[in-house]
C-alpha cells in the first residue's frame, strides 16, 4: 500500500501489475475489469469429476460439485457457495439491468451473477465465469468440508459479516 492511511478493502490484495501477471489474459479481464466469457465455453465439463473449486486469484475454497447443476445457460451454476462467506455481493446495474454481482470475498475478484431461479434448498443460481475458478478434484463431500474447515483453520483475514 503506498498509502499508510488507506484500509485495504480486501484481506488478499494486488496491483493491477500483479494482478495482470498473476492471471491468464482472459481471467484478469473477467476477474479484474468485471467482463464475462462466452457460454459453452467452460473449462470444465458438465457431469465432470467432484471436487472444489477454488478462486483462481488467492485459492479461497468457493464452489463444491456437489452443489453444481446443469443450468442450461452454459456457464457453471452451484445453488450456494461452499460457505456463505467466501463470496460477496453488490448491486450491478450495467448493461441496463438489475442484477446482483458476485466476487471472491477475500480477494475482490469478480466471479460471475447470482439470480433468484435457481433450484431447491437455495432457490438460488450463481452463474460463474469459469475463468475465474482452478478445480481441485475430491472424491466426496466429507473430503471436501474436511478442506473447508482446515481452510478456514489458517484464514486469518477472511472478512466479518
Ligand atoms: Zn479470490
Amino acid at each position: 500500500m503506498s498509502d499508510a492511511s488507506s484500509q485495504p478493502k480486501y484481506p488478499f490484495e494486488l496491483t493491477d501489475a500483479d494482478w495482470r501477471a498473476r492471471l491468464p489474459p482472459e481471467a484478469y479481464r473477467i476477474m479484474r475489469q468485471h467482463g464475462t466469457e462466452p457460454p459453452f465455453c467452460s473449462r470444465f465439463d458438465e457431469g465432470g469429476p467432484n471436487g472444489l473449486y477454488l478462486c483462481r486469484g488467492c485459492e479461497t475454497p468457493l464452489f463444491s460439485s456437489f452443489d453444481k447443476f446443469d443450468s442450461g445457460t452454459g456457464w457453471p451454476s452451484f445453488y450456494q457457495a461452499v460457505d456463505p462467506r467466501v463470496v460477496g455481493t453488490t448491486e450491478d446495474r450495467s448493461h441496463g439491468m438489475l442484477r446482483t454481482e458476485v466476487h471472491c470475498a477475500v480477494c475482490g475478484s469478480h466471479l460471475g451473477h447470482v439470480f433468484p431461479d435457481g433450484p431447491q434448498p437455495t432457490g438460488l443460481r450463481y452463474c460463474i465465469n469459469s475463468a475465474c475458478l482452478t478445480f481441485l478434484a475430491f472424491d466426496d463431500r466429507e473430503a471436501i468440508a474436511a478442506y473447508v474447515a482446515a481452510w478456514f483453520e489458517k484464514q486469518k483475514y477472511l472478512p466479518v459479516e
